[in-house]
């Protein structure tokens, strides 16, 4: 007899875990949340949220009260640009970076996914499990057993639930790697150059500053830990002078490793988060496309638990976060590149494209993931984050139809021709100035259906596709 009983047993307690557990919550789905710290590190490691994560967390109402406490900057986080990418005229509703620490976006997600009903259980190490046709069986660090229907490894980079569940995870080893510390010293904010031209970065944070610098010659095991004279001799040897650092924060190394699972799912096991990519450092990517990740997936999982689900959905899960992740590692790769290939030719071309609005717009949409489709088609809109377009209706925009985290079919339409979809699917009238008449919106806000005039031809197909087996009313 297992000691404890779920429907979703999460490991991991970072972003994805947390929003993960958050949003099956939301959807009524038993979820236990086993985190191997007993509390939380006394360190940050990212400090943004970008426009698609805002986007996202929007609808389900989580984005305003992180934007009242974080601080804009109106270009996207992006390394080895020629200049900044501005998000004025990208496809979001926040046409801005968030600086706020990763932290705190733990804690709110956290208490978000408490207060719906998630059990989180700290100081809980996942060790090993086996699955079968009905679920999977967990053994924790203290021998006890975990029965669940599924397990989501949300376990970081060297996840253990990845490698248990024999998933692949090829791409490139690091072919450098950096120090980091967050110290304090008197050297100031942006890039310091030595006199080689080796550089290091200072940037700024709540009380003291972090430290980024290239490491010659790092140790063969790199889970060395770096020590206060390990970083002060690699930033002395940079500067070619002594600038003393002072009170150690956190010291850590990591390089630009990249890598993609084989597969986000393995029978009732899935992976989401940074156990199912590592990429190099670049464009402040990491969290972001965790939440990404954990939103596309949420309400695909409660569905299949609620056994409401239609053929294939869970499976969708991959083929959309799978492609996305090819992208992530892409593009990180690629500012990497970018960054090293010094001023000419790579960063000529980069700098017309940049300077040209229409190209200084694409790479922030792209960089961000703001570009996510997961269905192509005529309309811009199709597949895409639908906008938050403002409606007269029950509600004043888009977004907030979608904070219940359920599929809607907003009607559009003058007469209110969809009308006859309810109650099988939440259908609500409202009128908008869009051309867009009626729109199929997924529970995470993506668009799966849409017509400009009162024509329904797809919206069945499209309803059985995302939604299940909904009947078909007589009028369609
Ligand atoms: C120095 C640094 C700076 C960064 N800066 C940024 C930034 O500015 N912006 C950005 O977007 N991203 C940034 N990132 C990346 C970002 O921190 C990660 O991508 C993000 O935390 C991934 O979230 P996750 O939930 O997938 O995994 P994690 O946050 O790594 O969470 C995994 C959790 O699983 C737990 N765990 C592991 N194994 C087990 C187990 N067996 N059982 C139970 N629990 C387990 C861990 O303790 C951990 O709490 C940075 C990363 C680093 C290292």
């Amino acid at each position: 007899m297992p000691d404890l009983e779920t429907d979703v047993l999460v490991a991991g307690a970072g972003p994805a875990g947390l929003l993960l557990a958050a949003e099956l919550a939301l959807a009524g789905v038993r979820t236990t949340v086993v985190e191997r710290n007993p509390e939380k590190p006394p360190y940050c490691r990212g400090f943004n949220l970008n426009s698609r994560s805002l986007d996202l967390l929007a609808r389900r109402g989580l984005a305003e009260g992180l934007v009242a406490e974080g601080h804009r900057v109106p270009h996207a986080p992006a390394t080895g640009m020629p200049g900044p990418l501005l998000l004025d005229g990208a496809a979001t509703d926040h046409p801005f970076s968030l600086g706020i620490p990763q932290t705190r976006v733990e804690e709110v997600l956290e208490a978000r996914a408490r207060e719906l009903g998630a059990d989180l259980l700290p100081g809980h190490e996942l060790k090993s499990f086996t699955q079968d046709e009905d679920g999977v069986t967990v053994k924790i660090d203290n021998g006890r057993t975990i029965r669940a229907r599924y397990l989501v490894g949300c376990d970081g980079g060297r996840s253990t639930v990845r490698k248990q569940a024999g998933i692949g995870f090829p791409g490139v080893d690091a072919r450098w790697f950096a120090l980091l510390g967050d110290v304090e010293c008197e050297l100031p904010y942006g890039v310091s150059a030595g006199p080689d031209g080796r550089t290091l970065f200072v940037i700024p944070r709540p009380g003291y500053v972090r430290i980024v610098v290239r490491e010659d010659d790092p140790p063969a095991d790199k889970d060395t830990p770096v020590t206060l004279g390990r970083l002060q001799s690699q930033v002395d040897s940079v500067l070619g002078r002594h600038v003393e650092l002072r009170a150690p924060r956190w010291l850590t190394r990591f390089g630009d490793a990249a890598r993609l699972a084989e597969r986000y799912r393995e029978g009732r096991v899935l992976l989401a988060g940074d156990a199912a990519h590592i990429h190099p450092p670049a464009g402040a990517i990491g969290v972001n496309v965790a939440l990404d990740d954990a939103f596309n997936l949420g309400w695909k999982l409660a569905a299949t638990v609620r056994g409401t689900a239609p053929d294939g959905l869970l499976d969708s899960y991959h083929t959309e976060r799978h492609a996305a992740g090819e992208h992530i590692l892409a593009n990180t790769r690629a500012q990497v590149a970018l960054e090293e290939a010094g001023p000419e030719p790579l960063a000529d071309l980069m700098r017309r494209v940049a300077a040209h609005p229409g190209g200084n717009r694409a790479l922030a949409e792209i960089i961000t993931g703001l570009d996510a489709r997961y269905e192509p088609g005529d309309h811009p809109w199709l597949g895409r984050l639908a906008p938050d377009i403002p409606l007269r209706g029950p509600e004043t925009h888009l977004a907030a139809l979608l904070h219940p985290g359920r599929p809607v079919l907003l009607d559009l339409t003058d007469d209110h021709h969809f009308a006859a979809w309810s109650p099988g699917i939440d259908v609500v009238a409202a009128q908008s100035t869009s051309d867009v008449r009626a729109l199929l919106l997924r529970p995470d806000g993506h668009v799966a259906w849409l017509t400009t005039g009162s024509d329904g031809t797809g919206l069945a197909e499209a309803i059985h596709r995302w939604v299940g087996d909904v009947p078909v009313p007589a009028t369609a």
